[in-house]
């Protein structure tokens, strides 16, 4: 059993309370880890030590190449310990070891890296003109600099939490912020592993601090705290909102990545092949709990027949099972109140009387009726009205449906309150740009899914989320431009 407690100020400390909280392992439903639980008053301890770093410490007065070189020795010990890692990661989220060896862990040191080289390159800029002021015509040099700025209250979810955390802390610490970072309750376990590792890397006290706690306790103080400057948070639309509203009484900044219900589209000239692949992952992958799947699927009608029939069989061989297991492609779903909120929704699409093309179930045998597992569910709604193909489940249930004419996908795919990402799938480029370019959408997939360089920009519209994460928009987002200006 793990026993662990929140990192404030350089060293793991006993919460205020005394409390704990457990984690469970979704696979087998044991208890894995009791878990200090940080409340307000540990809120307020963890911004006390991030402020006292930020107004006083070495690191905001760091040259870039420091904290550069500290950010990449934290990479190497990502690395160092990927194993390790990926192991309580998977343990902790229940997500397929072989996504979190092979995806998350690395990704979580590549954040570290990019940002190292991002913060690096990052230049200030100077403009010059000539004004009158008290008699004479002066020479007026404007110099902006990027400052960090300052406390920054990061708030992640469970579905990836060493990626999602590295994402957030990267960019903040690269740009000479300080943070107190409060993970999911459900899955904080790698986020204090992180703690840690920061440390062992050189990162001074303070700069670094991890707060498990409930939301509406350790989550809820930090974003209303007077010491913290900044809020970067991904998470639910509800959560947001709470969020952005909270924030707004002390005006501060905030950056929100929320859900989505990501729509998908199979042109009649796509490869049917990669797009069979590519629209299994887009919207199994970690059992659907992933913002971006793709879990509204429009095939046009001259493919349907061929696409769905190749779709159904290759799902079907998808295994469920032990998330620890190399051949597992579909772990459990992170809590049995999850499992219950995705299986009310597969009651609702039947009630709604869309076609069940497949019908999840909870598999048993091999143990894994201890787990929340759940396989997976594609419906073909009635219409784009239907619940299940409205509402974000965050699980494996698909709406799968045909469209006759582009004109007419594009409508449906933006008939969401959701605008995260959308995936096309087509041989011709006019077609891509055409279709990429009338989606609303944050993010355009075109013949692939996730493919992430760290340059680009990360993010949704429309209730999907506000601002923008990734590559100079997290630099953006975690700095403020000043201007001196010089008159000689
Ligand atoms: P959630 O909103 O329940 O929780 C997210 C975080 O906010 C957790 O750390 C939680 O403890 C905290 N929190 C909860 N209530 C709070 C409050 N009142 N004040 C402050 N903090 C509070 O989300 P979740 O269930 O952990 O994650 C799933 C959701 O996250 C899905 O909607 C998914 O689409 C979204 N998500 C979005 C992205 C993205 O990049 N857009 C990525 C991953 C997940």
């Amino acid at each position: 059993m793990i026993e662990t407690r929140p990192f404030i100020g350089g060293s793991f400390v006993a919460p205020a309370s005394g409390r704990t909280f457990a984690t469970f392992d979704p696979a087998t439903g044991e208890t894995i880890a009791q878990v200090g639980a940080g409340d307000a008053e540990d809120a307020g301890r963890a911004v006390a030590a991030a402020r006292k770093a930020f107004d006083d410490g070495p690191w905001p007065r760091a040259t870039p190449r420091e904290r550069a070189s500290v950010l990449r020795r934290l990479a190497g010990l990502l690395r160092e310990n990927a194993d390790a890692l990926a192991a309580l990661e998977s343990r902790d989220a229940g997500k397929p070891f072989k996504e979190t060896a092979q995806r998350d862990v690395p990704r979580a040191a590549d954040n570290c890296e990019f940002f190292a080289g991002a913060i690096e390159q990052r230049g200030a800029e100077a403009f010059a003109d000539r004004k009158p002021f008290l008699g004479r015509e002066r020479e007026l040099l404007s110099l902006v600099r990027y400052e960090p700025v300052g406390v920054c209250a990061l708030l992640t979810p469970w579905n990836s939490p060493l990626m999602q955390a590295t994402w957030k802390i990267a960019p903040a610490i690269a740009a000479g912020n300080t943070v107190v970072l409060k993970p999911s309750e459900l899955t904080p376990l790698s986020t204090l592993k992180l703690a840690e590792l920061c440390a062992a890397a050189g990162v001074p006290e303070g700069v670094v601090n991890v707060l498990p706690g409930l939301g509406p306790e350790a989550g809820a103080a930090l974003v209303a705290s007077d010491g913290v400057d900044a809020v970067a948070f991904t998470g639910s639309v509800a959560t947001g909102i709470a969020i952005n509203v909270a924030a707004a009484a002390t005006l501060k900044k905030v950056t929100l990545e929320l859900g989505g219900k990501s729509a998908n589209i199979v042109a009649a000239d796509a490869d049917l092949d990669l797009a069979v692949e590519g629209c299994v992952l887009a919207m199994f992958r970690h059992s659907g709990q992933v913002c971006l799947a793709g879990t509204r699927l429009y095939v046009h009608e001259s493919v349907y027949d061929a696409f769905a029939e190749r779709f159904l069989e290759r799902v079907g061989r998808l295994v469920v099972g032990d998330p620890q297991s190399p051949e597992s492609d579909i772990g459990p779903l992170i809590s049995p109140q999850h499992r219950e909120r995705v299986e009310a929704f597969i009651a609702l699409g039947r009630d709604e009387g869309a076609a069940t093309l497949l019908l999840g179930s909870r598999p048993s045998g091999n143990g894994l009726q201890r787990g929340n597992y759940l396989s997976p569910t594609i419906f073909a709604p009635k219409d784009d009205e239907a619940a299940v193909a409205r509402e974000e489940i965050f699980g494996p249930v698909l709406s799968l449906f045909r469209y006759a004419g582009d004109d007419e996908v594009l409508r449906r795919a933006n008939g969401s309150r959701y605008g995260l990402a959308a995936y096309v799938w087509t041989r011709d480029f006019a077609r891509a740009l055409r279709l990429a370019e009338g989606l609303r959408a944050g993010m355009v997939w075109v013949n692939g899914y996730f493919l992430r360089d760290l340059r680009q920009p990360f993010g949704g519209i429309k209730q999907s989320g506000l601002g923008r994460e990734g590559g100079r928009w997290s630099l953006d987002f975690f700095t403020e431009p000043k201007l001196i200006a010089i008159a000689y």
